[in-house]
């Protein structure tokens, strides 16, 4: 289908960006790499008056590191992310979310902001961002702010973002050597989206697993933290039947959607296995460093 008219601005600065978001009122749209965005429009399910193209924005592509983190700006395509040595070293648990991502193409022009922005349940990269502690910068009218990933998530294709505002850059925390990593994920087929997706972050001692943070993919109408099984992990030992135990709350608290013929029940079941898998590969030998 031919999406309906819109205006189309190319913003050369955050600054500018932010001014004509705010002239174009409601209907003012902000356009990434387009991935999910083009799709609405051709389908008419998004119908903006005016899209503002942070594509030449200098500033909001590349990574760069910090004291203890990593700043990633929002326009880093999935492909420069998945490349990236800094992301590939210090936060590996992205680039790993991230090569599930598509396919090449759709790496190309998609970015870690847009997929954040979009907010949709089944995307692989809000889990890990919630696994990660992240913190995501948005610039508005009424300058910049700070939030944890765990306030970003609103709804289903809902963030925290004010009208106006433009997500511009994560923040990833470094963690250390004891941290291990690893993204687990169930589709449909090569392309598609997680019907589940589980991001786990597990932090190993000699006595076993001190602590562990778990982020999922299409439990419920947002990327979940699966709290009942970090819970249960700190402290525990890293054996597969003690994850397998705190994988059994997997599903708590969440509200899985029904949708692609898929049920509460297989979706609850599918949680509980690739949390177990999840866990016990970042615990572990496999635990993903680059
Ligand atoms: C064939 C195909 C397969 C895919 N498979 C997967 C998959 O397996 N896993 C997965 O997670 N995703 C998948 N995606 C989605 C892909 O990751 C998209 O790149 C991502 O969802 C959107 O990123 P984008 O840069 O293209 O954003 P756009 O499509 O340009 O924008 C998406 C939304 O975010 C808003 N937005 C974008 N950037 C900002 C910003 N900086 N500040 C404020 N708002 C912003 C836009 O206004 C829009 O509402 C797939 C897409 C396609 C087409």
């Amino acid at each position: 289908m031919i999406p309906a008219a819109f205006d189309y601005a190319r913003p050369t600065s955050v600054e500018e960006a932010v001014r004509v978001l705010a002239e174009g009122g409601p209907g003012a749209t902000v356009l990434a790499g387009g991935q999910s965005l083009l799709p609405m429009l051709r389908l008419r399910r998004a119908a903006p008056t005016l899209l503002v193209d942070v594509g030449r924005v200098p500033g909001m592509r590349g990574v760069r590191r910090e004291v203890g983190r990593l700043v990633i700006g929002a326009m880093t395509t999935h492909h420069e992310v998945l490349h990236d040595p800094l992301v590939r070293r210090h936060a590996p648990l992205l680039a790993a979310a991230t090569r599930t991502v598509g396919d090449p193409a759709v790496r190309h022009r998609g970015t870690l902001g847009g997929s954040l922005a979009h907010a949709d349940p089944a995307a692989d990269l809000p889990p890990a961002v919630l696994a990660l502690d992240a913190e995501l910068v948005a610039q508005g009218p009424h300058g910049r702010r700070t939030l944890p990933a765990g306030e970003f998530f609103a709804g289903r294709l809902r963030t925290a973002l004010e009208p106006g505002e433009l997500l511009v850059e994560i923040r990833v925390p470094e963690l250390g050597a004891d941290w291990g990593f690893h993204y687990e994920k169930f589709r449909h087929c090569a392309q598609a989206a997680a019907v589940v997706g589980v991001a786990a972050a597990v932090r190993r001692g000699s006595g076993g697993i001190v602590q562990a943070r778990i982020g999922l993919a299409n439990m419920g109408a947002t990327p979940l933290r699966a709290l009942a099984v970090e819970a249960a992990l700190a402290g525990a030992d890293a054996t597969a039947a003690a994850v397998d135990r705190a994988a059994g709350a997997a599903a708590e608290g969440a509200a899985p959607p029904v949708d692609r013929g898929v049920d509460t029940e297989y979706r609850d079941h599918l949680a509980r296995v690739l949390t177990r898998r999840a866990v016990l590969a970042a615990a572990g030998e496999r635990g993903w460093r680059a």
